[in-house]
């Protein structure tokens, strides 16, 4: 099968893997309708992750083709939303929400490779949902967006308590900070204040439910939060970038008592100082999304058309023009890149 091959950074090529099949009596083989470019994926693209002829890729939605004789909940012909991260469904971990950090667990960017015409997923049971049926075409991108930055986005909107009465503030413009202010939204936050300085992005984010946008950044941002909640702060923040800077805009931004959701990725050398984050005196919780959690909800509310977050798409290309793909989102000329094979 075709598959975008990293070779070294910053060097994507179209290659060639083995066709995937069954292994294990849990697995689901699929073939892949729609798959996309992760934030993360630029991480090896800028050298900041190695990369030596690795197989790419995390987020997809696609056809079943064969499962293993212990799956249950998909069949063959089933269209299929999967989680970044594969999960049992059955540990204690998958059973108390966080199959994102289930005791099987494996990242699909490090073991499977989506970027593919195909893709073998273990754990088809704890990983995959299926749609109600075969969804309309204009569906897709929504869809493919629940298997990662929109299950990202809502989990961030959960850990960070976004509801009635509430405004939340969001740092990070990518797509995920996009889904976070859909996520706000939809939980029925009172303002949403989104942080860009990107006029397509607020523009987006004013589409998605934004009520204000902060241009500042860093300690200029977390003060005109502080200005525009009577001096307190907000009640809910996302953090959606994972730099240091971003992480302490967030908590500087954050008043006493109010909860920060922490999905931006933080890379080595990311730190805060303890006691800065103790005389804070803010909830703090976060990581890789629990989006298997959230797919069945997401799906629903998606099948529904009661939300589109399909529009942070702003470039599609087919798979084997993904070196454009990366080139776009690493200049920042594209939001979120998705592949059609
Ligand atoms: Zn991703
Ligand atoms: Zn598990």
């Amino acid at each position: 099968m075709r598959a975008v091959i990293m070779d070294a950074p910053g060097k994507i090529t179209i290659g060639h893997r083995d066709d995937p099949r069954i292994i294990e009596p849990t697995d689901a083989v699929l073939r892949l309708v729609a798959t996309c470019i992760c934030g993360s994926d630029l991480w090896p693209y800028r050298g900041v992750e190695p990369a030596d002829h690795t197989p790419m890729g995390h987020e997809y939605v696609g056809i079943v083709e064969e499962v293993g004789s212990d799956v249950t909940t998909v069949k063959p012909g089933d269209f299929v939303v999967g989680s970044f991260v594969i999960s049992c469904g059955t540990c204690e971990i998958c059973a108390a929400g966080y199959p994102s950090k289930c005791v099987n667990g494996e990242f699909v960017s490090v073991t499977v490779g989506t970027q593919a015409e195909k893709a073998r997923i273990p754990f088809a049971d704890g990983t995959l949902v299926a749609t109600p049926g075969l969804p309309d075409e204009d569906l897709i991108p929504s869809l493919l967006a629940a298997s990662d930055v929109l299950g990202t986005g809502w989990f961030a909107a959960d850990a960070a308590q976004a509801g009635p009465g509430k405004t939340v503030a969001v740092v990070g413009d990518g797509a995920v900070g996009l889904m976070g202010v859909l996520a706000a939204k939809q939980m029925g936050a009172e303002r949403i204040i989104a942080m860009s300085r990107h006029p397509e992005r607020q523009k987006l984010a004013l589409e998605y439910g934004a009520t204000d946008i902060v241009t500042e950044r860093g300690e200029a941002g977390a003060a005109k939060i502080k200005e525009l909640t009577g001096g307190l702060g907000a009640h809910s923040v996302i953090e959606a970038v994972g730099t240091e800077e971003s992480l302490r805009q967030a908590i500087h931004s954050t008043r006493p008592g109010g909860h920060i959701g922490f999905v931006g990725v933080a890379h080595g050398g990311v730190s805060i100082p303890a006691d800065e984050l103790f005389f804070a005196e803010v909830h703090l919780h976060g990581g890789p999304a629990p989006v298997r959690r959230y797919l069945p909800e997401l799906i629903q509310l998606i099948w529904d058309r009661t939300i589109n977050p399909g529009k942070v798409f702003d470039l599609t290309l087919p798979l084997d023009r993904a070196a454009e793909g990366y080139q776009a989102m690493d200049e920042r000329t594209a939001t979120k890149v998705l592949l059609t094979l």
